[in-house]
């Protein structure tokens, strides 16, 4: 790995609920969380369970530095959080940022209101690590220091959610989940914020097929994600935020089809790496 490394790391992929059992043990069934390693930098998209193992980690390797986003503050984005090990680090630094649309909370608000008795048994009092809430205005532009960019884009959920967009290297990373499209129509601004990028993570839940009976619950589909990278010069696309209900052999299929549509395109596992600069 280079000093100017920009790479990607898949811990939790599933959408919506954690899930478990032999049908799902390839592509794995923690939530969404996803390791950013920018050169000696270390950000973390999302803590759903998959942030419990990540923070794990980050702790064997040493990583005491760490800032994480939150695209929104449903269940299966934060429920690692309190489970995350740099928080209890006394020597580790944590910066955790949110952004918001419609709601007003700031981030130490959505935190504390979920970190507390009776939905969990402590609170945020035991983090002992020094830890900073961020409040991002969405849309806005962040300048994160050691040539890292971030852009923001309100996202169209219930409820709203934020898409990044990573530039660091002379390459960038978008980070597109949850996000509903409404079928049949182009999402021409979102279309304009990944464009170009070098890999589109990308909120995949349904098919094209299953949308029409899941329309408002806000989520999109590995085809309007195609299309989208398609005509914005974008990608390719990585798929994420699995059905909990798509097996191993489902996920298989459709990566398939995906990658014989559009050269590249993946579904995401748990542990995979997707590497923009060596
Ligand atoms: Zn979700
Ligand atoms: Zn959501």
């Amino acid at each position: 790995m280079s000093e100017e490394s920009f790479r990607v790391r898949f811990w939790g992929v599933r959408g919506s609920l954690a899930t478990c059992g032999p049908e799902v043990a390839r592509y794995g069934g923690e939530t969404i969380s996803m390791e950013v390693t920018c050169g000696n930098r270390t950000l973390v998209f999302d803590v759903g369970t998959g942030g419990r193992r990540l923070g794990n980690d980050l702790s064997e390797r040493g990583i005491r530095n760490v800032d994480v986003f939150i695209s929104h503050f449903h269940y299966d984005h934060i429920e690692g959080l309190p489970f995350f090990a740099p928080l209890y680090s006394a020597d580790g630094e944590v910066n955790i940022y949110s952004a918001h649309g419609r709601d007003a909370l700031s981030t130490r608000d959505l935190i504390e209101g979920f970190v507390r008795p009776p939905y969990f048994p402590i609170h945020p009092d035991k983090f002992v690590a020094d830890w900073r809430c961020k409040d991002i205005v969405v849309g806005n532009a962040l300048d994160l220091g050691d040539g890292i960019a971030l852009a923001t884009f309100a996202l169209n959920h219930p409820g709203g959610a934020t898409g990044y967009r990573i530039t660091y290297g002379g390459k960038s990373l978008a980070i597109i989940t949850d996000n509903e499209h409404v079928i049949g129509t182009r999402d021409e601004p979102l279309g304009r914020f990944i464009a170009g990028t070098d890999l589109v993570i990308y909120d995949a839940m349904y098919t094209d097929e299953e949308l029409p009976r899941y329309v408002g619950y806000g989520h999109s589909t590995w085809e309007e994600g195609v299309r989208l990278c398609e005509a914005f010069g974008a990608g390719p696309l990585a798929a994420i935020h699995h059905r909990p209900l798509r097996t191993d052999a489902e996920l298989d299929d459709l990566g398939v089809i995906a990658g014989k549509t559009r050269a590249g395109t993946l579904f995401a596992k748990q542990g995979q790496e997707v590497v923009l600069i060596p």
